[in-house]
């Protein structure tokens, strides 16, 4: 019997992960619709994917009811990930940042439980907030910090997300899964809303001095996109993962003072490595989260998901990505 293509709505398409995610979905001959307002996200992402008679572009936000349920109505699966993104997002806008994820992902779970189509989001590691008990686990408690101190918005607003989803599911019988996203990058990511990786990368690049935030002591996980795109469409595809929450990313943790010295190796880079206190950047009173690493047990359970990239890879292609580009 013939395939029959998914008609699949991915929110946030046009960003970082939302555009390789279309683009894999595409690939594997699904037709894709995709709305984005460009805050974060650009044309530039999806530039390549729009020549493909399968992808739809629509401008927008997901605040705009008719358009999401214009959208959801004709689908068969939804991808969530339009949100608000990166530190520095939240705290140059908190109020524009807690809203859009509250209420963003509020309309696109109203909407995806009255036409009965099944959704994945995409929530975050920021959620487990500054508990130390490592490696966190899904049922692990999320601790945050003063409501004064806006980093926490994020956290708090993507955790009442999760919360959000699980009562849909449990009361209006949704099917959706959850993932908590664990430091990704990779090519089209950009370093403009505060992400480590892309700005080592370019500051290399254009000789000029990394910046390590406080100490470079603290601990990150990163995992490389194409790895965790694989790992979105099959816990879409799985009945099990339904109801429940995964985290996915790696879990081998470096400094940011290794992560420095890795990324200077590697683009033959002459740059100063330079330390920058947190209040310089984030303002007074900002506070970092010494270490952050997932326990992968239930999703390699489930779907055998595995890392397949090394990080030292994965800051290769991010290289070669911003060679080539002409950014
Ligand atoms: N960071 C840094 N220099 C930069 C950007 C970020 O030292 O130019 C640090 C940041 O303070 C954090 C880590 O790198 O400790 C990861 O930051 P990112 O914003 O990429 O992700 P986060 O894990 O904070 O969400």
């Amino acid at each position: 019997m013939a395939y029959r293509s998914k008609k699949v709505l991915i929110t946030g398409g046009a960003g970082f992960i939302g555009s390789h995610l279309a683009e894999k979905l595409l690939q594997s001959g699904e037709e894709v619709f995709v709305i984005d307002n460009l805050s974060t996200g650009s044309l530039k992402n999806i530039k390549h994917l729009r020549k493909n008679k399968k992808f739809h572009f629509i401008k927008g936000t997901v605040l705009n009811k008719k358009k999401v349920a214009n959208l959801v109505k004709k689908v068969d699966q939804i991808y969530h990930l339009a949100a608000a993104v990166g530190v520095k997002t939240i705290i140059d806008k908190p109020l524009e940042s807690f809203l859009l994820n509250l209420k963003g992902t509020e309309i696109v779970l109203e909407n995806a439980a009255k036409y009965k189509v099944p959704l994945l989001i995409t929530s975050t590691s920021e959620v487990y907030g500054k508990n130390n008990k490592l490696p966190f686990k899904e049922e692990d408690d999320r601790i945050y910090g003063s409501a004064y101190n806006s980093r926490w918005g994020y956290g708090l607003s993507k955790g009442s997300d999760e919360f959000l989803a699980l009562a849909y599911h449990r009361e209006k019988d949704l099917s959706v899964v959850i993932t908590r996203l664990f430091n990704v990058i990779g090519p089209r990511q950009t370093g403009s809303y505060g992400m480590v990786v892309p700005r080592f990368i370019q500051q290399c690049l254009a000789g000029k001095p990394i910046t390590i935030y406080g100490t470079g002591n603290q601990t990150r996980c990163f995992a490389f996109i194409d790895d965790v795109v694989l790992a979105l469409i099959s816990l879409m595809s799985n009945p099990k993962a339904v109801g429940k929450i995964f985290n996915l990313g790696s879990d081998k943790e470096i400094t940011i003072k290794n992560l420095a010295k890795i990324v200077k190796r590697l683009t033959k880079s002459k740059s100063q490595i330079t330390f920058v206190p947190y209040n310089k950047v984030y303002g007074q009173g900002f506070e970092d989260m010494a270490h952050r690493r997932p326990d992968l047990t239930k999703i390699r359970k489930l779907i055998g998901y595995k890392v397949n990239i090394s990080l030292k890879e994965a800051i290769k292609k991010i290289i070669r990505y911003l060679n080539s580009s002409v950014n």
